[in-house]
């Protein structure tokens, strides 16, 4: 029988709120707050890419933070593959994020003085994978997007577009059932941006993925977009 897990869909936000109080105090103590998302309600299904779309300050970022289990709602619920991720403490919360959800930047975020294989086996290093298995996995991943003539090339040494792609493969290194990008073509020209939006897609065979932008070239490449203004989904 399949589990439940599998059945419903990857992602689940339900009546998100996310407030912060507004120059840096506490949520509730009484001073002025913003709210950056407003009980908003999206599910995503594995095989699945939707764009998340607004203009600056509208709550893309906030949303995908949350999504990705690197912050919490003040109101509502996330649930990964029938998880809610706020609902896990401290070191089980980290594993499942590991574990489940891969995470794409603007700016790439790789380690400048490890190679590109070393950066795509970093989270299977922290799985506790071994040496052998962590280099066969990363150089494999790294073939698969294009680059395994640059295994041993260090982030400074790739175009942005390749350091994309390295981050890509990283993302997949645990092979997670979601995958969460924010602005991945923001740093890239046109040409590369759409290489790196067709490997988004690729990947998306048997993977929820989620991608905020507020690039029409980006967005027409979801299967359905979820347009957000003011933290509101319109
Ligand atoms: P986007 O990614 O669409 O540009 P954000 O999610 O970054 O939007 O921001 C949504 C709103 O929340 C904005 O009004 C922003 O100023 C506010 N905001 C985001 N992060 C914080 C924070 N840490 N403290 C206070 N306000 C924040």
């Amino acid at each position: 029988m399949t589990p439940p897990s599998e059945i419903s869909p990857a992602v689940v936000c339900s009546e998100v709120t996310r407030q912060y109080a507004d120059g840096g105090g506490i949520v509730g103590a009484g001073g002025p707050t913003v709210t950056a998302l407003d009980a908003v309600s999206l599910s995503v299904s594995a095989g699945e890419v939707v764009g998340i779309a607004g203009p600056s300050g509208s709550g893309k970022s906030t949303l995908l933070h949350l999504l990705a289990g690197l912050d919490t709602p003040t109101a509502g619920a996330i649930t990964i593959r029938g998880t809610d991720i706020a609902s896990l403490g401290g070191r089980k919360q980290t594993r499942f994020r590991r574990d489940n959800i891969g995470m794409v930047f603007q700016r790439f975020h790789l380690l400048p003085a490890l190679t590109a294989r070393e950066n795509v086996a970093l989270p299977l290093v922290q799985a506790g994978a071994k040496r052998r298995k962590r280099r066969k996995r990363a150089s494999e991943l790294l073939a698969a997007v294009g680059l395994a003539d640059r295994e041993s090339h260090r982030p400074g040494a790739l175009s942005g577009g390749e350091q994309q792609r390295v981050a890509i493969a990283r993302a997949l290194a645990a092979d997670p059932a979601v995958v969460i990008a924010d602005e991945p073509t923001g740093e890239l020209d046109r040409d590369t941006g759409e290489q790196v939006l067709d490997l988004l897609t690729d990947i998306s065979d048997d993977r929820a993925v989620v991608v905020a932008s507020h690039d029409e070239y980006t967005l027409e490449r979801a299967d359905r977009v979820i347009n957000l203004l003011d933290g509101v989904r319109q």
